[in-house]
């Protein structure tokens, strides 16, 4: 026989104890952890929820429950906005097997009411709902996770062939700081690859060029110029503003100046090198992983390695390198996934090789070791004579000169 709502509501209490707020309160102040479950719709906990709840809205319940929750013993404390759905989803867990399931009396409404602490997620324009949507259907991501892209900082060394896709895709993603450090301007011979740029700003400022892309893709972004020659002088002002630091310069003195400050500073370097057909990218993070130190303690002798302009390099190669270290920055900032960090990842892009190498933390690594003998920022250039011809740092390609031997896999 079909049942009213009232005599469904009836079973459902009879089914799953009610609690107070205040009950659940003091279960939390004596340490205790049930899992807060909140039922409410998206747009309900955009408003403010409890503390460490956990959101499945009541429509997902039986399909996302048991991937949430895996243990059917554990402790739940399931609410809504007034008491009613967290009791019917309560009886949905009960009948799913749940053994250890009460619903909080009044919902979040009566918490609220009580005083009781909540807690508020960033509140997304409609526009950001929509431009994140693909984000937020990830649990891996999600609002919090745009959250935190949106609070982050990164620093790109370099608008060039790495810094051009590493900074597009960050931008898409919703990083909501890029800084840019390049004196350079757009040359012709540029756009082969570096795909900020545009045949109508040749003679641009690369920074400028590139805010104008990357604002055009998504005005979240706010773009922080630096159109100077990243050196000793400058190096810690600049680095110290961003949680994580890009490196797609194209010299041996930028390398092993951005390396030194990221150690010194304590920020992950997401680096990346390119060399004709071949590329690869890692991550310095000492004391997690070596720092480029570890695995080349100085500068090869100037003129050792050529340039990449006397080299060339495939107009693709730098976007496959450049979007492996944009992806690991993200990972970086959302917590998520195992980072590049004492690992490389290695293009053979002729033979369609991808290969992934093991580096190893040298324990007396001049910079990052116990005892370090590098203690300040040292200006390369001014002896390797490695610098262009505008004396700029962050270097006109944005690409490594080249990959000194490999360490071994
Ligand atoms: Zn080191």
């Amino acid at each position: 026989m079909a049942k009213t709502y009232k005599q469904i509501m009836d079973e459902a209490k009879q089914l799953v104890p009610e609690v107070s707020p205040e009950q659940v309160k003091a279960r939390l102040d004596k340490g205790e952890r049930p899992v807060l479950l909140d039922v409410r719709e998206k747009e309900e906990v955009r408003q403010g929820y409890v503390p460490g709840a956990v959101s499945v809205p009541r429509g997902f319940l039986e399909m996302r429950v048991e991937e949430t929750i895996p243990d059917k013993k554990t402790p739940i404390v399931a609410y809504c906005a007034g008491g009613t759905r967290s009791l019917l989803a309560g009886r949905i867990l009960k009948e799913l097997g749940y053994t250890n399931v009460v619903s909080m009396r009044g919902g979040f409404g009566a918490w609220k009411n009580q005083g009781l602490p909540i807690k508020e997620d960033r509140q997304f324009t409609a526009e950001q709902q929509i431009r994140y949507s693909r984000h937020f259907l990830l649990p891996e991501v999600g609002e919090a996770g745009q959250a935190k892209l949106l609070d982050a900082k990164v620093l790109l060394i370099g608008a060039g062939g790495l810094g051009s896709p590493a900074a597009f895709y960050l931008a898409a993603a919703g990083v909501g700081t890029l800084g840019i450090v390049d004196m350079d301007t757009v040359d012709l011979s540029n756009l082969q690859r570096q795909i900020l740029h545009t045949n109508d700003r040749v003679g641009m400022p690369k920074t400028e060029s590139a805010r104008l892309t990357l604002q055009a893709l998504n005005p979240d972004v706010k773009i922080l110029e630096f159109r100077e020659r990243l050196s000793s002088e400058n190096a810690f002002r600049i680095f110290e503003q961003f949680d994580i630091v890009v490196n797609g310069c194209d010299n041996f003195p930028t390398r092993y100046l951005a390396n030194d400050a990221c150690v010194m500073l304590h920020k992950p370097l997401v680096d990346g090198a390119i060399w004709q057909f071949e590329g690869q990218a890692t991550v310095f993070y000492p004391p997690q992983g070596p720092c480029y130190r570890c695995l080349f303690p100085e500068p090869p002798p100037p003129g050792a390695v050529p340039s990449c302009a006397e080299a060339g390099v495939l107009g693709v190669l730098p976007g496959l390198v450049g979007c492996v270290q944009a992806l690991e920055a993200i990972k970086l900032i959302l917590g998520q996934g195992t980072p590049l960090i004492g690992r490389m990842m290695h293009f053979e892009t002729l033979a369609s090789e991808v290969r992934i190498l093991k580096l190893r933390r040298d324990p007396k690594c001049v910079v990052c070791g116990e005892h370090p003998t590098v203690t300040k920022l040292i200006d390369y250039e001014m002896f390797c004579g490695l610098g262009d011809a505008n004396g700029n740092g962050a270097g006109p390609g944005g690409e490594h000169e080249s990959d000194r031997p490999q360490p071994s896999a």
